[in-house]
């Protein structure tokens, strides 16, 4: 497994579904393509500049020192995802004819958020015959999640994932209690003990190629 494409809805959710894997992802040199769909520009307070979010993000890859190559930040607009469905599955189709990716990480069909849904909708389109498929876990989002596959972490891939989410100082002042370091490390933690580990993070499979 060589080439994995994370999407991400927000500029925040892969970091908060999986960023102790991308870290582990990154420490074994993968070829990690991370697209991200909305930055959010019209939820940013007035005092702070449209680019608040994308400037975020972009700490965060510098800091797992991926390149800027490997990054694709559209400019959807946020909640309104479902307007450009087909603009989206476009441009996964693209990519899966470019990138060739064997994993691909995405929101859960299981999400709630409506942005969530159109690109896990889109991602089972555009990736259901070619790729293995799974969902990161954003428990405040979901009823449901079936917890399927679990990547076992390192304190180290935790620790890190607790500093790539303090790169949003945008989010943190809002007091979100998913990004507090005791849910964080709690998650982690309940997930590890379910596969006799320390930390893990856990998935949802929707397809897996052997
Ligand atoms: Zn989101």
């Amino acid at each position: 497994m060589k080439n994995i494409l994370i999407l991400s809805p927000h500029t925040d959710d892969a970091e908060l579904g999986c960023g102790a894997l991308i870290s582990r992802f990154v420490e074994e040199e993968k070829n990690i393509l991370w697209v991200v769909f909305s930055t959010a520009e019209e939820s940013i307070p007035k005092e702070m500049s449209v680019d608040t979010l994308k400037n975020e993000f972009l700490n965060v890859v510098n800091k797992l020192n991926i390149s800027k190559k490997n990054v694709i930040i559209n400019h959807f607009k946020v909640r309104y995802l479902h307007e450009k469905r087909q603009e989206i599955l476009e441009l996964l189709v693209k990519i899966r004819n470019s990138f060739q990716p064997e994993l691909v990480i995405g929101p859960s069909l299981n999400d709630f958020h409506q942005d969530h849904q159109i690109v896990a909708n889109e991602m089972v389109r555009a990736f259901k015959s070619s790729s293995s498929i799974i969902s990161y876990e954003l428990p405040w989002n979901h009823i449901t999640f079936n917890t399927q596959l679990f990547f076992k972490c390192e304190k180290r891939h935790l620790r890190k994932k607790i500093e790539l989410l303090q790169c949003y100082k945008s989010q943190i002042v809002k007091n979100r209690s998913y990004f507090s370091e005791e849910f964080i490390n709690g998650l982690a933690r309940t997930r590890g003990v379910q596969v006799n580990s320390e930390y893990a993070e856990a998935f949802e499979v929707i397809k897996w190629i052997v």
